[in-house]
Parts: structure tokens; sequence; C-alpha cells
């Protein structure tokens, strides 16, 4: 049988810094419905290679395809409008907004809202949105849908009861006050209500201990059985195969090995690459 064409298709994409090859001509396909993990040691080019996907940073070379149009060099903002979400490795909510406003924030540029939702009602949503630049463009990208305003506090209630057990209710507290774990929980939570085609996961266990970890893992098991294409970028090995369909691992900006998660993570060239740091 034939097999479906890539949603996203990247070849022989490339980025320097100063001389240093950070990603040195790396092709890979993403399908629709596949969560796709991309390893390595610190420094491989890991975050490098979202930051070219996302339109964070500009390729010297090379093709990235959504859909087959091309997005390579296009800016955040255009990218998002494709349908691609991210999220960062060192997270980025907003800490002064509840829980419940920063997942609608995510809904808000998705539904082309010229005012603010009536979940956002109390807030200087606008000025937010002012500051924010390139990465307000990328979290609040997408393309608009028109929804009615039921629906949409109805949406925006599904996501925050999904999250309501493992936040303790804590979705109505100021979201700079729950723990780093349920930061990074509520970042996911605001790119996943954007609707995006493809979500880009950087690191999202970084800094988390082992129960916090197994709580992501269930979070993205959860994205994954409702058909959501993911990259996810992780350093640590045991998680990706707990979710991952297809696994590449990087050394020094280029792919060492791909195919099956379990192959990958014994794989003797990536247990080297590890032990070599
Ligand atoms: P990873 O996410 O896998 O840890 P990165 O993509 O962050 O790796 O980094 C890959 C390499 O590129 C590293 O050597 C890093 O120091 C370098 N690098 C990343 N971003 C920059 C930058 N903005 N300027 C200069 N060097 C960078
Ligand atoms: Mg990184």
């Amino acid at each position: 049988a034939q097999k479906a064409q890539a949603l996203l298709r990247v070849r022989d994409l490339t980025k320097s810094f100063n001389g240093l090859r950070a990603v040195d001509g790396i092709s890979f396909d993403l399908h629709r419905g596949e969560v796709l993990s991309i390893i390595g040691p610190n420094g491989s080019g890991k975050s490098t290679t979202i930051n070219l996907l996302s339109g964070f940073l500009e390729p010297d070379s090379g093709l990235i395809d959504i859909d087959d149009t091309a997005i390579a060099g296009r800016s955040a903002a255009e990218v998002a409008e494709r349908g691609l979400a991210r999220t960062f490795q060192n997270g980025r909510v907003f800490g002064s907004l509840t829980v419940r406003e920063n997942i609608a924030l995510g809904y808000h540029k998705k539904l082309g809202a010229t005012r603010p939702l009536s979940a956002l009602q109390n807030m200087p949503v606008l000025r937010w949105l002012s500051l924010l630049g390139e990465t307000g463009a990328a979290l609040f990208g997408g393309p608009a849908v028109k929804r009615e305003e039921k629906d949409v506090a109805q949406r925006i209630e599904r996501e925050v009861d999904y999250y309501r057990e493992r936040l303790g209710s804590r979705e109505d507290d100021a979201t700079y006050t729950l723990s780093y774990a349920n930061r990074r929980r509520t970042e996911i939570a605001r790119a996943h209500i954007s609707e995006p085609e493809i979500l880009l996961l950087d690191e999202p266990t970084a800094g988390m201990n082992q129960s916090e970890t197994a709580e992501v893992i269930q979070q993205l098991l959860y994205l994954k059985e409702q058909g959501h294409t993911i990259l996810l970028v992780e350093h640590k090995m045991d998680l990706v195969a707990a979710v991952s369909d297809t696994v590449i691992a990087m050394d020094g900006g280029r792919i060492i090995a791909s195919g099956d998660p379990d192959a990958v993570r014994t794989d003797p060239v990536v247990v080297e690459a590890y032990l070599g740091k």
C-alpha cells in the first residue's frame, strides 16, 4: 500500500551559529496522527530544530513543508497560521493570569475574536496581546474559526475539567502560585486548545521529578488518543518509549538513528552518544 503523504516534511535542514553547525542537514517526515520524538544529549540540536520548524529561527538551507506548503524562513506568526503550535523548553505561561485564563488565551485568536472572550472579560487581554510580539503570534496563531460564545465557554470548561483533578481545583488561582509541573501542564493545555494541526513540545518534563513526569506522560497519551499529531523533543529516553510511534536520535546536529522507539533507545550508537556526554 502507498504510504499516506507526510503532514510535515523536513529535508536537508541546516542552521549554524558562528560556524557551529547546530543542525546539520536533517531530513524526516511526520505523518498525521503520529507521535514522533527527537531525542539526543544536551547540545545535539533539538531545540534549534524546533525553533526552525516553528519560525523562531530562519534556516541557512533546507526545506520545511506543511501539507505541501513551504514554510522554511516564514515568521512564527505565519507558521502558526499553517496550524503549528508549540511550547517552550523553559515553559511560558502568564504568571499573573489564572490557569483558566491562560488556557482561554489559547482559544482567543483561534476564534478570530475581536473582543475578549467572556472568560477573559476581567483581564486587560488586549494589552497582553500587544506585548507578546512573536511569541504571542505563535501562541495565538492558527486559522480563525467562528464559534458561538456558549460553545466557546463549554470548550474552555472541557479543557479545564480534564486538568481539574490534577491541578487540585486550582484553575482560578494565579498561575505563578502553582508548581512548575502544573505551569508546564497549563502551557500544554493552552497549545492544545488552539487546535493545532501539529503540536511541538520542547522537553515538556524538563526539571520534573518522576511522578510529575509520569503525569505529563498521561497528558501526552490523552492527546495521542485524540489523534493529535505531535513532535516531541525529549532528553529522557525512557519517557519517549511510552508515547512515541517513531523516534529520531540526534547528536552533533545530525540524525544518528531513527525508527522504532526501543530499537533506537538500545542502538549502540545512541547509547554511546548519551554516555559520551
Ligand atoms: P538541545 O536542545 O539538543 O540541547 P540546542 O539546539 O539548544 O540543543 O543547541 C545545539 C547547539 O547550538 C549547542 O551547541 C548550542 O550551544 C548552540 N546554540 C543553540 N542556540 C544558539 C544560539 N542562539 N546562538 C549560538 N549558539 C546556539
Ligand atoms: Mg533543548
